[in-house]
């Protein structure tokens, strides 16, 4: 069966630094071709915490010692990281291609991905980027720049933004377009950049949105069968990383309903993905989500590994 089919990468799939990532990829890049090849029409996602902290960091760094070097918003350090690690990607992936005689276009999508800007979210930012800060620094960014700043883990202060759910892509209907015209996309990079609307407005703001919610937001707007959520770990456990850990073939949204309740799945790793299961697997009947491990998709859409979650 040819599937549809988003793919979320995880950290693993692209590591630290660019030189990491360049030579990570090239192995990232072989499953994915395994799906291509074997007919299924793949949309890219990913994650970006590393890349767009170490953008954040260099730039906040330079701007504080540097009088010629400026700020650098945070959606737009978003953007850099979308760009090159899309770049890293699309790269790698036409390469495998060509090795195996398959030429599809693949490019990336710049993608703004819309928060509501009453998500509580904003309430309570919660997501830590950038540098660190003495309390004095701290406390002139929160005057001078409205920041919010707060003390992590002995280490200093750092800033704190906060981390909406994903409304709406802005780019959907380019991201269809080429998707219906059998190029691979890369979207939705880092969960994409957060804007608010405002009239004919869309503006960027300081946010984080998870990219597993982002992954299964844009599965959901292409129709696809199939969410893949790649990381890395094979499969989902309850009783993680205890002498009771149980790993799960297959979740009814029931059960992982209950698995989230009794507190199985650590926020901030494997909870939004699970989440992001759930919210994609109910969107529709049929629709399924895998949770497996880049070495293990191709095995796991042919059902014989990772954790299935489906609305049943
Ligand atoms: P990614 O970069 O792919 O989003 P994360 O580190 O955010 O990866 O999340 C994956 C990690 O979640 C796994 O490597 C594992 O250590 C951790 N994890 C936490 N709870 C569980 C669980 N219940 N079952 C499996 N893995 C879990
Ligand atoms: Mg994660």
């Amino acid at each position: 069966m040819h599937d549809k089919i988003v793919v979320a990468l995880g950290g693993n799939a692209l590591g630290k630094t660019p030189q990491e990532q360049i030579n990570l990829v090239k192995n990232t890049a072989k499953p994915i071709v395994d799906l291509i090849q074997h007919g299924h029409q793949v949309t890219l996602a990913h994650g970006n915490g590393p890349q767009v902290g170490m953008i954040n960091l260099a730039m906040d760094t330079a701007s504080k010692t540097a009088a010629s070097t400026p700020e650098m918003p945070f959606p737009e350090c978003g953007a850099m990281s979308q760009g090159y690690i899309g770049y890293h990607l699309q790269n790698a992936i036409r390469e495998e291609m060509l090795g195996r005689n398959i030429s599809k276009p693949v490019a990336t999508v710049v993608t703004q991905v819309i928060v509501d800007k009453n998500d509580e979210a904003f309430v309570k930012p919660t997501k830590p980027i950038g540098a660190f800060y003495t309390e004095e620094e701290a406390q002139e960014l929160i005057t001078e720049k409205g920041f919010d700043m707060v003390e992590d883990a002995g280490r200093g202060y750092r800033r704190v933004v906060p981390s909406p759910l994903p409304i709406d892509v802005a780019e959907k209907e380019v991201v269809k377009t080429l998707v219906d015209n059998d190029c691979i996309v890369i979207t939705v990079g880092g969960g994409g950049i957060p804007v608010v609307k405002d009239g004919n407005k869309l503006i960027g703001v300081p946010a984080v949105i998870d990219k597993d919610f982002a992954s299964s937001k844009i599965a959901e707007i292409l129709d696809a069968d199939y969410l893949i959520i790649l990381t890395a770990v094979e499969k989902v456990a309850i009783n993680f990383g205890t002498k009771n850990e149980k790993w799960l073939d297959k979740l009814t949204l029931e059960e992982a309903q209950q698995y989230i309740d009794e507190g199985h799945f650590a926020p901030g790793s494997m909870l939004p993905k699970v989440k992001a299961a759930m919210m994609f697997a109910s969107s529709k009947k049929g629709r399924k989500a895998l949770i497996t491990s880049l070495e293990k998709a191709e095995e796991g859409i042919e059902g014989k590994t990772g954790t299935l979650i489906i609305n049943e």
